[in-house]
């Protein structure tokens, strides 16, 4: 056995051991707690740039350290951003911008472009039903902190 499939067993006993418990009964399913699900994105799932909505196979966001660069716009997501989208709603997209806008989200945006990241934001559908701008004024009218 290399190093490389040793290091795939160890990996594999280790999830195995999070999936199960031993008590006086044997080895049984761990129905504890969910957090041993691994979060994963296949290479060619298309993921959602949140900065300038390029939708794109996740195999073209170049990993970056523990972060992933858009091809487009060149900003980095880490992995739970890159998953967590795709499943977002618009009130949920807003509560996302909106918790990032100190960390300065609108100097992010594609081309610094606010009406062109606006009219992304309609195309992608964040823009519709209970929509992203209701949210995120409900929000910004409850902060202490006016930003954005
Ligand atoms: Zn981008």
């Amino acid at each position: 056995m290399n190093e490389k499939e040793k290091y795939k067993l160890q990996e594999k006993l280790r999830y195995d051991k999070a999936q199960t418990e031993l008590d006086e009964k044997g080895l049984h399913p761990n129905t504890k707690f969910y957090a041993i699900k691994k979060l994963e994105i296949k290479y060619d799932e298309k993921i959602l740039c949140p900065f300038c909505f390029n939708y794109d196979e996740f195999q073209l966001f170049n990993k970056e350290g523990r972060l992933y660069k858009c091809p487009i716009c060149k900003n980095c997501i880490t992995l739970k951003t890159a998953n967590d989208i795709r499943f977002m709603t618009s009130e949920q997209f807003a509560k996302w911008v909106f918790d990032y806008r100190l960390s300065g989200f609108w100097d992010k945006i594609i081309n610094k472009d606010f009406k062109e990241w606006n009219k992304r934001l309609y195309d992608v559908g964040f823009g519709f039903g209970i929509n992203f701008w209701d949210n995120y004024k409900i929000l910004k009218g409850t902060a202490y902190c006016d930003g954005d």
